[in-house]
């Protein structure tokens, strides 16, 4: 979500801060520290990746949040290719299947090419971070705009900084009370619905042998159930 200012006037701006640790706030640090802007990113917890987030549990890493993805822009193609020649991602080989009715599975068209982060999705967080400027347990609690540059405050009442430009990338129910009220991308933050879920997690001692690594459950509570590095994970 970008500040007030206009998207063309990035071309000339050159101090700018990113709040947010994400996937969406650090490739867009990335983004604009290669076109030679100085990028500061903010992040109240202290690690990269936000729903990128994985646990360790005795030695096995499990996925927390996103398990894989897809990159159907060219341009995003061409940078997972060489995550894959880094080691950073790998394709996901996974047998899927669906369940349309109980008891009933039927296995899936697998010809999408799906990614996973290399031992986990945290992986690719920490990749995109190596060259960014990030301060962690750093909430920005407020953003004024003044004397033509963005104002971030910390939650601590410090002052973090005075920016060009500014990229607002949480989700959109906690960017609307970073925004001043007349803003006008607030009632497009208003409008995106969050919908909340539950990540169960189990590890198992012995592996057990399943004839998919993924199911989807169609049409009930239940999303997605992902089984990888040994672990199974359920999504509702
Ligand atoms: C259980 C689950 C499973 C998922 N599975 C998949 C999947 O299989 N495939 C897929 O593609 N996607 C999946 N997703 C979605 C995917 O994880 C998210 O779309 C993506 O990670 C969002 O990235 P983001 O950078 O936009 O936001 P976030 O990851 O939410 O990052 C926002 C960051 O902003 C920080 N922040 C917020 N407010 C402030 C503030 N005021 N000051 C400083 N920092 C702040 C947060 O701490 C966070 O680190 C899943 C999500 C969940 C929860």
């Amino acid at each position: 979500m970008m500040g007030e200012g206009s998207i063309n006037d990035i071309s000339t701006r050159s101090s700018m801060a990113v709040i947010g640790a994400g996937l969406s706030g650090l490739r867009a640090a990335n983004i604009l520290s290669s076109h030679g802007h100085q990028v500061s990113v903010f992040e109240k917890t202290s690690r990269p990746g936000g729903r990128l987030g994985a646990w360790e549990w005795e030695g096995t890493i499990v996925d927390a949040g996103a398990q894989y993805f897809t990159a159907r822009d060219a341009l995003f193609r061409r940078h997972v290719t060489s995550w894959i020649q880094e080691g950073v991602v790998s394709r996901w080989g996974a047998i899927l299947a669906a369940v349309d009715a109980p008891g009933i599975f039927r296995k899936l068209d697998n010809s999408l090419d799906r990614y996973v982060g290399v031992p986990g999705m945290g992986r690719v967080a920490e990749h995109l971070s190596k060259h960014v400027d990030i301060r962690f347990e750093c909430h920005v609690d407020n953003i004024a705009h003044h004397d033509d540059k963005f104002h971030l405050t910390h939650a601590n009442g410090n002052q973090a900084g005075a920016f060009d430009a500014l990229i607002i990338a949480t989700p959109a129910s906690q960017a609307i009370s970073l925004l001043p009220a007349d803003s006008e991308l607030v009632p497009a933050a208003s409008g995106v619905r969050m919908v909340p879920c539950w990540a169960v997690m189990a590890v198992f001692h012995k592996p057990f042998s399943l004839p998919f690594d993924g199911l989807f459950f169609n049409g009930t509570m239940y999303q997605f159930k992902a089984k990888m590095t040994g672990s199974v994970k359920v999504v509702v």
